[in-house]
């Protein structure tokens, strides 16, 4: 059985100041975790603080975006081995940075290879785009993505994977829970045949895309749907907290 997790990716949103109180809610607010592992990721300049913040709580710490490279001359990035002192856990290939920065699949599978070094773990982001669905390409895209991020990786080990279609993130309009759940299946088949399905079984697989304390259960009553990546709805602590409590109820 796979782990829960609820992850909560606030962007380029919160000051540091807005930052330190929407921890500083969350950790009032917070049902008891035991069962569901709870992770949010501000944005870079809030790291530090909210790291003292969740010290000794049941929250843990993640990045939005790495570099591959440990140092060198990469203007304006931030590498692994400058956030783990940090935090454990980092954002990879959102359809944000694939679509607004230019993000290929090498190139995350590049930033996967240099998270696992520095002991960051991943939430590797995959989902097609509303043309990809509408011509019946979805299966071919995610297969795809899943292929080439994970190349040469050795081990599926502490990394999680989130299915994340693009015409669901901040518009409202969720994937179907079946739907979510014919991916979330399809990629833990295309996972098994490079890691084995023994390995793969253990590996959560989030579903993300405009999801709400509304919606949240529906999905959670998916076999392969093992958490959630959110986003709007992650941004202030009711919504979340209600979230992870009904997360928790369910587990
Ligand atoms: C996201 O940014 O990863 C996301 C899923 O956003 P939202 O929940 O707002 O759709």
């Amino acid at each position: 059985m796979a782990e829960i997790v609820v992850a909560a990716n606030w962007k380029m949103n919160k000051t540091v100041s807005e930052s330190d109180n929407l921890i500083k809610e969350i950790l009032e607010k917070i049902p008891p975790v035991n069962s569901v592992t709870c992770v949010v990721f501000p944005p870079f300049l809030s790291i530090p603080s909210a790291a003292g913040l969740i010290d000794g709580s049941s929250v843990n710490l993640g990045a939005q975006n790495v570099h591959s490279a440990k140092n060198g001359a990469f203007t304006g990035e931030v590498s692994a081995l400058m956030l783990q002192d940090y935090c454990s856990y980092v954002l990879l290939g959102h359809s944000e940075r694939r679509l607004l920065f230019g993000e290929t699949d090498a190139f995350v599978n590049e930033k996967l290879a240099g998270a696992i070094e520095c002991g960051l773990r991943p939430i590797v982001c995959v989902g097609e785009q509303s043309s990809d669905r509408e011509s019946g390409l979805t299966e071919n895209v995610i297969r795809n993505q899943i292929k080439n991020s994970f190349k040469d990786i050795r081990a599926i080990n502490n990394i999680i994977v989130a299915y994340e279609p693009v015409w669901a993130i901040g518009t409202g309009t969720a994937a179907s829970p079946d739907d979510a759940e014919d991916v979330n299946k399809l990629i833990r088949e295309e996972l098994a045949s490079i890691f084995g399905s023994e390995q793969v079984s253990k590996t959560p697989i989030l579903y993300g895309g405009s999801v709400t304390e509304d919606n949240i259960a529906d999905f959670l009553s998916k076999p392969n749907v093992n958490g959630a990546l959110i986003g709007g709805a992650s941004l202030n602590s009711e919504g979340f907290t209600e979230i992870l409590r009904i997360a928790c109820n369910l587990t």
